[in-house]
């Protein structure tokens, strides 16, 4: 590797807010042939908005929202901040809760005036013991339409489903066919549901989805990838992805991403746009070949 050519990469790239922290990262770009994006935050905007509140005949909509966001008001989530603003839009005042339980990738839940409130997945539905087969089927309606569904337990049972829409970045798609016409593998990675994740990888144009992955998993994931000889490149912006973006061979984080994320990739991207993803490939491609 000349030092001029990587001065004249690492140069390009900033130009544009593409941020490579050291040589080894443009190298690194050059070789990259699969890129695994994050979903919420990454190819979307990370900013949920509260679409639909389905409620049965237990309670009323604003008796659910003031027992939801009571719990939401005490988790960090961007689901739950966007619960709590809708709640507060609607007028409602949130419930005060107790002995609140964060269940990372899953939900969370708390006492309400009696009342044990789960907010959440299917998977904690099911380890709270919550029969929430009434409400699946309007689940999964929603999440095929590639919202985000959240299922409301209220002392064992199913209350209601609270949607959630994040609208994609308006450069994605684009970004995805660039990705393509590198060569490159393009895979999505998320937490979320299945059906959801799939619907928002097909407008996208994204061959492989894999979704329902637990916080502490997406390392595993992006390591699954390499074993088999890919030279992955990971693009995430949470506190979640820091430890995947530390495994892929290119760690890519969002700008607008969290600090832990910024610090541990190789690459940030000021701009916070998924198109700066195949130019970075793009800058590590044609300063391998003025190396040579
Ligand atoms: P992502 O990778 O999409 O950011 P997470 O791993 O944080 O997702 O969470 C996975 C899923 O768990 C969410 O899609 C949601 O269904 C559920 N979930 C997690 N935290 C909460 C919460 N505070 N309120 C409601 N649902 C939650
Ligand atoms: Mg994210």
């Amino acid at each position: 590797a000349t030092p001029t050519a990587i001065m004249v990469g690492t140069g390009l790239g900033a130009r544009r807010g593409v941020l490579f922290k050291n040589a080894t990262a443009l190298e690194s770009a050059a070789r990259i042939d699969t890129v695994v994006l994050d979903k919420t935050g990454t190819l979307t905007k990370g900013e949920p908005e509260v679409t639909d509140v389905l409620v049965g005949d237990a309670l009323t909509q604003t008796e659910l929202l003031r027992l939801v966001s009571g719990v939401e008001r005490e988790s960090e989530h961007p689901l739950a901040g966007a619960i709590v603003a809708y709640a507060v839009d609607q007028g409602v005042v949130p419930a005060a809760t107790s002995d609140f339980q964060n269940v990372p990738g899953h939900g969370a839940v708390a006492d309400v005036d009696g009342h044990r409130v789960v907010v959440g997945n299917r998977k904690l539905m099911a380890q709270q013991g919550i029969d929430v087969g009434p409400w699946l089927a309007r689940r999964d309606e929603l999440a095929a339409s590639g919202r985000t569904a959240v299922l409301i337990g209220l002392d064992g049972r199913g209350a209601g489903v609270i949607a959630l829409a994040d609208a994609v970045r308006e450069t994605s798609e684009q970004a995805i066919r660039e990705l393509h016409e590198l060569g490159a593998e393009v895979v999505m990675l998320s937490g979320d549901n299945q059906a959801t994740a799939d619907r928002i990888a097909g407008q996208l144009g994204i061959d492989t989805v894999i979704a329902e992955v637990l916080p502490g998993d997406k390392a595993a994931k992006v390591a699954e990838l390499q074993a088999t000889g890919k030279k992955v490149a990971m693009v995430g912006d949470g506190v979640n992805d820091a430890p995947a973006l530390a495994q892929a061979d290119l760690g890519i984080a969002i700008g607008a991403g969290t600090d832990v994320a910024i610090e541990t990739a190789d690459l940030v991207l000021m701009r916070s746009d998924p198109l700066d993803v195949p130019i970075a490939l793009r800058v590590g491609r044609g300063t391998l070949r003025k190396m040579r």
